[in-house]
């Protein structure tokens, strides 16, 4: 049985003092609506910036949140100005980086074949990779739903050892800050597929435990029918990450 994942992508919002104050407020409303922890891992992935603080944070008060990064250098480390290692993020106790989200793919021209090396980058340092794929709203309409996240999920798994940690996140592009999203259905005929990506990949084992999220204008008021779909396992969260009330309510949907 999967532990559902509930993840906070909050991309370039909140400075490092904003983020301590999130994170403390979000620990506490959780706290008081006597949130089981256990049930539901819950992971947050602020900018560079703000890790630190927020490790600190999280380790002094005994926050049970996971840390995480949103891109890591394909680099170990040496002359890449600007880039950060998958090395430095484990010595601050990063647990995991998303990697391929589309903002990244379009915005900075990352590829499949960059997507698959920040991958092995991730798992080379112990990080587990949030590996993002999904199609534009073009795509959907000239190869339907699933073509493209699945090509994507492949080259990414490409040389991947079967038993690696990582997780998927589907990502509809069109679905992603447009308050439009998918329907759970859509989402659970991708995310379906993906999870055969894994088994042919890494093996049924690896399907059997690997989590796929859907990501994609998320909020409380969808997230149960999300999270009703046998193969939705969590979701990947941007504007909602970033108001407490709304986010602890995703954290806890109920089915
Ligand atoms: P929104 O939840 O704002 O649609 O963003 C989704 C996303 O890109 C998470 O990575």
């Amino acid at each position: 049985k999967r532990t559902p994942l509930i993840a906070g992508n909050w991309k370039m919002n909140l400075d490092h003092l904003q983020a301590v104050a999130f994170v403390q407020k979000l620990h506490w409303a959780l706290k008081d609506a006597k949130h089981e922890f256990d049930t539901v891992d819950v992971s947050v992935f602020p900018p560079f910036t703000d890790l630190r603080s927020v490790q600190t944070l999280i380790d002094a008060d005994k926050i049970p949140f996971g840390l995480g990064a949103q891109d890591l250098s394909v680099h170990d480390s040496g002359a890449y100005t600007g880039e950060v290692s998958g090395a430095f993020l484990k010595r601050l106790d990063v647990a995991s980086v998303i990697i391929g989200h589309s903002e990244r793919r379009e915005y900075h021209s990352e590829g499949d074949d960059v997507v698959a090396a920040k991958t092995k980058a991730a798992l080379k340092h112990g990080l587990v990779p949030v590996i993002c794929v999904g199609e534009t709203a073009e795509d959907l309409e000239t190869h339907g739903a699933s073509a493209v996240p699945v090509g994507q999920l492949e080259t990414a798994l490409d040389g991947v050892a079967s038993s690696a940690e990582i997780v998927v996140a589907y990502e509809p592009v069109w679905a992603i800050g447009s308050g439009q999203a998918a329907t759970p259905e859509q989402a659970q005929e991708v995310c379906a597929k993906l999870r055969q990506v894994v088994a042919a990949k890494l093996g049924d084992d690896a399907a059997a435990r690997t989590r796929v999220l859907y990501g994609g204008s998320v909020k409380a008021a969808n997230i149960a029918s999300f999270m009703r779909q046998p193969d939705v396992d969590g979701a990947l969260v941007g504007g909602a990450s970033l108001l407490v009330d709304e986010f602890a309510a995703i954290v806890r949907f109920q089915k």
